[in-house]
């Protein structure tokens, strides 16, 4: 969703009165966090499309007993951060803080915190549970009932999903962790202590990227002997790649348009086979790389790319119509690849409506398709030790490390994928770019 459609839709949520910070819902938490009276700090504001700027702005304090005030040390820019910076998502607001992949060390907690204390090195998940209500309690955190009181998001949706940090007020309009300090509303369920000897940069992507590529793994059902593709070599599709190897795919094969990611996935993922849609079509390039395999096309399709991508020109002019807010192509794509009887998992972000769905190849071809936004909490137990035991090596995907003050070169890098740019880590307080070997980590 771009340009008009989002104006449209803004104009539309203003009218509701909707995603207003001080909103709570029963068993929820404050959604505005009660901001210190002198202190002030450093945070990554949205001001636009295109325009993210490091402001000054107030600090904000424990508000709630169940809070966590953390000082964060490093934090990342998201794909999902990108939907944001091109002013793709709705009901964003001048001066919002964004951010929602970060660790640090815990500064104070409320009186109810029990699980972390003062001085604690711990990451935080970027959906933000309650802990306590039917859908955390069954593993869908991100689905929590409590901590997003957007009421057009649950117009839209039926029932609106969880509370994220620093996203648009469609999810509560939380402030983010792209800052000194940020406030994590019931801390003791989306805080995980950081083991000792685990660096900050191993530990940093548990927050996100790497249990949405599990994620994704796990919604595709993926298993010793699938073949798997995934559309979309930015940093979720490689972990995605990365945890369907660890898992026993037999073949995984990346799709992108960006010939310098699809280089550095050879390089750090070896095995992994790339398809540069370019240079060939995205379903005949597949039908050709697998047509001797028994069901004549992958097990399973992976999305982790998201509805901003779209390159086709039906889609743009729908668009300008307003007759659709996002893009069927890829989900099209992937329906038409997959074999008969594949799974599709679809962890790229989608907000709205979109036309021309070829739900009847959906239906006759027997698929599954699942998607979702990331229950981070519920995948912790399993990924920690795999982390620790190097067994997955999330780290891999940095290629950048940038003070925070750099963060408006980060995140135009990011989104053009220039200077061989995969992933961003941002410091607050530091003075300088660490320097990295030419192809981020090894
Ligand atoms: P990214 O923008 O760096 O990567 C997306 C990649 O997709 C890019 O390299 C782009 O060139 C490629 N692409 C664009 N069009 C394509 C097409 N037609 N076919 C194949 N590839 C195409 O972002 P990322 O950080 O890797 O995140 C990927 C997606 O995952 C985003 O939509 C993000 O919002 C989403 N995400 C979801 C969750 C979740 O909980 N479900 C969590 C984190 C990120
Ligand atoms: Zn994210």
């Amino acid at each position: 969703m771009t340009g008009r459609m989002v104006e449209a839709v803004d104009s539309l949520l203003n009218k509701m009165e909707v995603g207003h910070d001080g909103n709570r819902k029963e068993g929820g938490c404050s959604v505005a966090a009660k901001t210190h009276p002198d202190a002030k700090m450093h945070a990554v504001s949205w001001m636009g499309s295109h325009n993210m700027q490091v402001k000054e702005v107030p600090r904000p304090m424990v508000t709630d007993p169940a809070d966590v005030l953390l000082r964060v040390t490093n934090t990342a820019i998201c794909g999902s951060d990108l939907h944001l910076y091109v002013h793709g998502m709705p009901s964003m607001k001048s001066g919002d803080v964004l951010g929602h992949e970060f660790m640090g060390v815990v500064e104070e907690v409320g009186d109810a915190v029990t699980k972390v204390k003062r001085g604690d090195r711990v990451l935080v998940a970027f959906d933000i549970a309650c802990g306590h209500c039917f859908f955390c309690n069954h593993g869908y955190q991100s689905s929590c009932d409590s901590t997003n009181p957007s009421k057009v998001q649950e117009a839209m949706y039926g029932q609106a999903a969880g509370g994220f940090f620093g996203y648009s007020h469609l999810t509560g309009g939380y402030q983010g962790g792209q800052a000194d300090f940020v406030r994590v509303p019931f801390g003791d369920v989306n805080c995980l202590k950081v083991p000792d000897g685990l660096a900050d940069h191993d530990a940093l992507f548990l927050t996100d990227i790497l249990p949405t590529a599990w994620h994704a793994n796990e919604m595709g059902e993926v298993h010793e002997g699938d073949v798997v593709a995934i559309w979309g070599a930015g940093p979720v599709g490689i972990l995605a790649a990365h945890c369907a190897q660890h898992r026993g795919a037999r073949r995984v094969i990346m799709i992108d348009s960006v010939q310098d990611r699809l280089d550095f996935v050879k390089r750090k993922l070896p095995g992994v086979e790339t398809l540069n849609f370019k240079e060939k079509e995205t379903v005949s390039a597949l039908r050709e790389m697998t047509a001797n395999e028994p069901g004549r096309g992958p097990d399973v399709v992976i999305e982790a790319a998201g509805f901003h991508y779209s390159k086709s020109w039906l889609h743009a002019i729908e668009m300008k119509l307003q007759l659709e807010t996002d893009t069927a192509d890829m989900l099209n794509e992937m329906i038409t690849a997959v074999r008969k009887g594949g799974r599709i998992s679809i962890v790229g972000v989608y907000i709205g409506f979109v036309n021309h769905l070829n739900i009847g190849a959906f239906m006759e071809k027997q698929l599954t398709m699942r998607g979702g936004q990331t229950p981070v909490q519920r995948y912790w137990p399993t990924l920690l030790p795999k982390v620790q035991a190097g067994e997955l090596v999330p780290s891999m995907v940095i290629t950048h490390v940038l003070p925070l003050e750099q963060a408006p070169k980060g995140y135009k890098i990011f989104n053009e994928k220039s200077d061989g740019c995969i992933k961003v880590v941002l410091q607050p307080g530091a003075t300088e770019a660490v320097t990295l070997p030419p192809a981020g980590r090894t």
